[in-house]
């Protein structure tokens, strides 16, 4: 099964030219008094949000030839129309938004790593994504999705939402919570956007 996901990743990426985006807004989701996840739960989301997004940043900018734009870059509240308006002054440019979340489910036994999109273009983004984090993390495929959030409906650039894992499963969980884990899903997300174009 992996091979099969690494040929066609392989293929993606060898059908795509060498334009990357120059503009890669990040939005690490929730933060200050938005806490993200469910009542009760142990994992703060809008902290491993804002860890992992600040990973893919450098990651980004470390090539020397990507704007990076942060929707937040520390621990406050930022509506989504805030992050929506952040990311559509950049519309009619190269331009992509990259969304950071991480799951949580009543279930306990829910598990594994979920793309979202917001359109035709967003979709070969997230098919990037999707198949790069899954082969860099060895996780659960739980699919490239579409699903109405605000982030990306709002949104006038190709949008993805990436949910890295859930909090409320304990191996996953505790998968997250290493520094390791949120710096190798940023590596992998940050290819995905370099082969994009
Ligand atoms: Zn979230």
């Amino acid at each position: 099964m992996r091979a099969v996901v690494f040929l066609a990743f392989s293929i993606l990426m060898a059908v795509g030219s060498i334009a990357r985006p120059a503009v890669v807004v990040i939005d690490p989701g929730h933060g200050g008094r938005d806490r993200g996840g469910i009542p009760g739960q142990k994992l703060a989301e809008k902290v491993l949000t804002l860890d992992t997004a600040k990973r893919l940043a450098r990651t980004l900018r470390a090539t020397g030839d990507i704007k990076v734009v942060m929707t937040r870059d520390d621990d406050t509240f930022v509506s989504l129309k805030e992050r929506t308006n952040i990311a559509n002054q950049y519309a009619g440019r190269e331009a992509v938004f990259v969304s950071i979340h991480y799951n949580s489910g009543q279930r306990e036994g829910a598990y594994g790593i979920e793309t979202y999109y917001n359109g035709r273009r967003a979709y070969r983004l997230a098919a990037l994504v999707q198949m790069g984090v899954i082969q860099a993390m060895h996780s659960v495929d739980r699919g490239i999705r579409q699903r109405r959030y605000r982030v990306l409906r709002k949104n006038r650039l190709p949008a993805v939402l990436v949910e890295c894992g859930f909090l409320t499963n304990h191996f996953e969980g505790e998968r997250a919570s290493d520094p390791n884990y949120r710096q190798r899903i940023a590596r992998a997300i940050a290819s995905a956007i370099l082969g994009y174009d």
